[in-house]
């Protein structure tokens, strides 16, 4: 076994990031577990490989690598167990897949990843399961819209881009009711910001790519599912084929060791940039579930217990000649998709384009942050020079 401690005998998630999913004396004393590269597994006799008789079968079906990581985010998660695939979307369609089926209604959060619900749109409704939209900040009126076909609802909590903060429990709540699944993604807290398990959640989904990984190379995603759920999340990866990369798997555990520290300084300089955000006269609201002034707030200090270093802001109304002369100005913070890396990072977006179950009510542009591991000071000036070139953009 490669994880040390199954009976639980450590417990502190600080301790949890550093030994789980290794074990050095069973490797010759190295710290870290060895990277098996692998397709063909061989059996020793005829009688093994016809009974299957072996714990490994086939490199796609798992490894001693994937196994590491597995119990590893198992551990963290306090779920039963996890498949790690080739990417957070990848997690995300092989949880879809191998819960719902033709004829099946699903709940989505209208806050959800874009990606999630192109593929609930593009794919799931070609296979006759039928998705709604809700408002992110339904709570317990989502019992309006169960059906008796409804099988899972799907939460991403603080929403895409937005931020809004689930009321997770009330959701819980109506789905035990009426045994529908809960599933969420919580790529932005992470298991160590908030409980998905503990909080009733039946499905938890990870893009490891972003703090998991946390160093802007790799694409990786986990599913993490409750005793009972295990045996269809472990068919449905099986029939689909998805399987992460045994050295972008290493790269995950590697990333596992340090998350914890990383994301105490994402969460500290995130808060401080979103404070001085708040302050500024360019800055119209603060989306920031830490920041008592922000909505969402009062959901996030009972039900969180940190934030990441990704949050949202929408300025006061400007062309777009001044916004792109602000954001083309920044130096330390770097414009492009994903989060979740030492680096700071902004996009501009418009939620409007495309949610259908609420409305965007902004005027000014919205900008999604990544605070980094950069020194805050160093940020503030990135910043403040941005909203100089800003003003003086004609
Ligand atoms: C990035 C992201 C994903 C997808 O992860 P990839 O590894 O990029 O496929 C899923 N959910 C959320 C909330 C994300 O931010």
């Amino acid at each position: 076994m490669v994880n040390k401690n199954p009976n639980g005998e450590f417990s502190e998630v600080d301790t949890l990031l550093v030994s789980s999913g290794r074990d050095p004396h069973s490797n010759f004393g190295f710290v870290n577990p060895p990277v098996y590269h692998g397709s063909t597994v061989l059996f020793p006799t005829a009688e093994k490989l016809i009974a299957r008789d072996q714990t490994y079968l086939y490199g796609r079906r798992g490894t001693p690598t994937s196994d590491a990581l597995e119990q590893a985010l198992t551990r963290l998660h306090g779920g039963f167990a996890s498949k790690v695939v080739s990417s957070g979307l990848g997690a995300i369609t092989t949880a879809l897949l191998s819960f719902v089926e033709g004829g099946d209604h699903i709940l989505v959060s209208d806050s959800v990843y874009r990606p999630t619900r192109m593929f609930c749109n593009g794919m799931l409704g070609k296979f006759g399961v039928e998705t709604t939209y809700y408002d992110p900040l339904i709570g317990a009126g989502i019992e309006a819209l169960v059906r008796p076909n409804t099988k899972l609802i799907f939460t991403e909590c603080p929403g895409s881009q937005t931020m809004e903060m689930q009321d997770i429990p009330a959701i819980v709540g109506v789905a035990r009711k009426h045994g529908c699944l809960v599933a969420m993604d919580n790529t932005w807290p992470t298991p160590l910001f908030f409980d998905a398990f503990g909080h009733g959640i039946d499905i938890a989904v990870q893009a490891g790519t972003k703090y998991v990984v946390g160093h802007s190379d790799v694409m990786i995603g986990s599913v993490t599912v409750t005793e009972e759920l295990w045996p269809k999340l472990h068919e449905g990866f099986d029939l689909i084929g998805q399987c992460a990369g045994p050295d972008d798997i290493y790269l995950a555990l590697r990333g596992l060791r340090t998350m914890g520290v990383r994301l105490e300084r994402h969460m500290k300089s995130g808060i401080e940039i979103a404070q001085w955000l708040d302050d500024r006269p360019e800055v119209d609201l603060v989306l920031h579930p830490a920041l008592p002034s922000a909505p969402g707030h009062d959901i996030w200090k009972r039900d969180f217990t940190g934030a990441s270093g990704l949050f949202s802001v929408v300025l006061k109304p400007v062309s777009q000649a001044n916004l792109y002369a602000f954001l083309n100005s920044l130096e330390l913070f770097g414009m492009g998709y994903s989060w979740g890396g030492y680096e700071s990072l902004v996009v501009p977006f418009k939620p409007g384009a495309y949610r259908s179950a609420t409305t965007w009510t902004h005027e000014g542009p919205a900008l999604r942050f990544h605070i980094g591991l950069e020194s805050v000071e160093d940020l503030k000036r990135d910043l403040e020079a941005g909203f100089e070139q800003m003003a003086a953009a004609r």
